[in-house]
This record gives structure tokens, sequence and C-alpha cells, in this order.
């Protein structure tokens, strides 16, 4: 028997308007055709996907199969289209398939997540961020059918089968795609940005201990493999062992920052950490910095590091 041909692999980068720039998109030259995400949920994002399918000579009528790396809209924005228009079939984890089947287009329950969440944190009046900002895009996003993928899975194709390894850490539904020595990494692992971790998934806890077990796991099962590495953001990476060790340390060295923060000021609360740590934050980033100190305090009370009382943060 031949070892499986490679298939090919076309990139479409669609317009994006968060901080992390445009979304990767990922075509599977197979049978059945797979898209691996699909951009965020506007008309500009979704025409910018239809162009570069063009492109590659690909009309949306030939996605047979929509795969998502995880819930955010910046990456399952237009899933639904390709199943209401085409038929197609659309995987999300099982602990996601909610953001596929029953979708939040005016942002009303997030935003509803964001206020308990600022208050928790203790972020006072003045520094709050409006959550109506939040809930004010209006995304052009119906609600579909999901199948729920699971940790080992694997998705057949002509050309062998799509891998499937549940990552949770950037949000507890983020899986990565294994397909003949390609790992599509989604947002677990990008070039040039540390993923956020906590702001993205407001209603889950202890994401950030998921997420270093995640780094370490998929660091591990890919060390004595030649894979090309297709994030959800930016270029593409050679190896990812160096990015998740360097993903890693980062953390690590945050957990340390904020103990010696408490060393030298006890009592702080979870946004006035945030704001040693990454000084005034306006509107959402309020939420993701608020949402990254709590998850490594979180992390911190975990390893008997810190001790909290009433809100407030002091060093053990
Ligand atoms: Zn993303
Ligand atoms: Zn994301």
């Amino acid at each position: 028997m031949s070892a499986p041909s490679k298939p090919r692999v076309d990139r479409i980068r669609v317009p994006n308007p968060f901080v992390e720039g445009r979304t990767c998109v990922y075509v599977l030259r197979t049978d059945p055709v797979t898209l691996i995400d699909t951009g965020i949920a506007t008309d500009r994002a979704y025409t910018g996907l239809v162009d570069g399918l063009k492109e590659h000579g690909l009309a949306p009528a030939d996605i047979r199969r929509v795969i998502l790396t995880h819930k955010h809209i910046d990456h399952i924005g237009s899933a639904w289209k390709f199943q209401q228009d085409h038929g197609a079939e659309i995987f999300i984890h099982e602990s996601e398939t909610a953001a596929v089947e029953d979708v939040d287009p005016s942002g009303q329950r997030y935003a509803g997540i964001a206020r308990q969440r600022l208050d928790e944190w203790q972020v006072p009046d003045e520094a709050r961020p409006d959550t109506g900002d939040v809930a004010g895009p209006h995304w052009t996003i119906q609600s579909a059918q999901a199948t729920p993928l699971v940790d080992g899975q694997r998705l057949p194709t002509a050309e062998g089968d799509i891998e499937v390894l549940h990552t949770p850490g950037h949000t507890m539904g983020s899986v990565c795609f294994r397909h003949n020595g390609v790992l599509f990494s989604g947002d677990h692992v990008l070039p040039d940005i540390s993923p956020n971790v906590g702001g993205g998934d407001l209603k889950n806890r202890g994401l950030l201990a998921h997420y270093l077990k995640s780094l370490a796991r998929i660091r591990d099962v890919t060390q004595n493999e030649q894979l090309v590495v297709m994030p959800g953001h930016g270029e593409p990476m050679e190896s990812i062992t160096d990015r998740c060790n360097e993903l890693i340390q980062h953390h690590k060295d945050r957990l340390d920052e904020i103990v010696s923060i408490l060393q030298k000021e006890d009592r702080l609360t979870t946004y006035e950490i945030a704001t040693r740590l990454f000084g005034t934050m306006k509107e959402f980033h309020v939420i993701l910095g608020g949402a990254e100190a709590y998850s490594h305090l979180e992390l911190l009370m975990e390893q008997s590091r810190v001790r909290e009382e009433g809100g407030k943060y002091s060093a053990d």
C-alpha cells in the first residue's frame, strides 16, 4: 500500500476587527472538501472568504464539512451559512456545540456574564467598560446543527484521517487538528501573541491550569514529528516545541510577578492586580486584563502561593 498523498491545504486570511488580526481559514482539498474555521460573522468577512475560495477555484457549495477549532465568533462566524445554503456538516468540540446551535448574535448573554465577573474582580464604577458595547455588534450569525467532537476522534478523508486533539485553556472546548504532517492549532498556539487565557471563556474556571497542561501535551505528542503548524492567526510555524515552551515560561513568569506584587502590597483585588500588570485599561481591555489576572490568581491559590479573603488577595 502506498503512503497517503499529502492533501493540498489552501489558506484564506479573512478580515477580523479583533486585535489578533485576520483569521486564517484553511481548506483541505480532499474528499470531503473540508474547511477549518470560517472567520467572523460579518458580511465583509464572508465576502472575503468566498472571494478567497474563488481564487482557489472553489465555490461555497464545494465545502461539505466545516470543522471548528473553538467557539469564538472570529472562527465560527460563517459556519452556519455553509450548512444553511449547501448542507455542509459542522463539527465542534462537544463542550461548545451550544455556540453553533444556540447563538447569541446580540451578545447579551456574554454581557451578563461579563458584568458578574467585573463585580467579582471589584472593578470600580469609573473603570467599568460599557458591557452594552460588547453586545453591540449584532453578528450576522444564525443557529445551525453541530456534530460534537471528542478527544482522539478521527474524521476520515480520502487522504487519511483528521485527528482531534482536545487542548482546553484558551476556551474549554479548544481543539487542534492533526492531518498528514500538519497541525492546525487554532488559537491554542499562535506565533506572535500570547493567547488570552481567561477572557475568552468567562463562564468557565480553572482555564490557566488547563492551558498549561494542554501546551505541554501538544508539545509532547508532536515531539518526534516533522509538523508544519498552521495557526488561527499569523504565519505557519516550522515547529511547535519552542513556542509551547515560550508560552509556558511566559505564564510562569507572570505567576511569579503576581506573587512579588502581593509581597509588596497586601490585600489587592483582582482589578488592582490587573492594573499593576497592565497599567490603565480601557473598554474591552478591562475584561481581558481582569480575566488574565484572575486566571493566574486561581492557579496561585491552587498552588497555595496566594490566599483570598473577601475578593482581596495576599501572598502566602
Ligand atoms: Zn481567534
Ligand atoms: Zn479564540
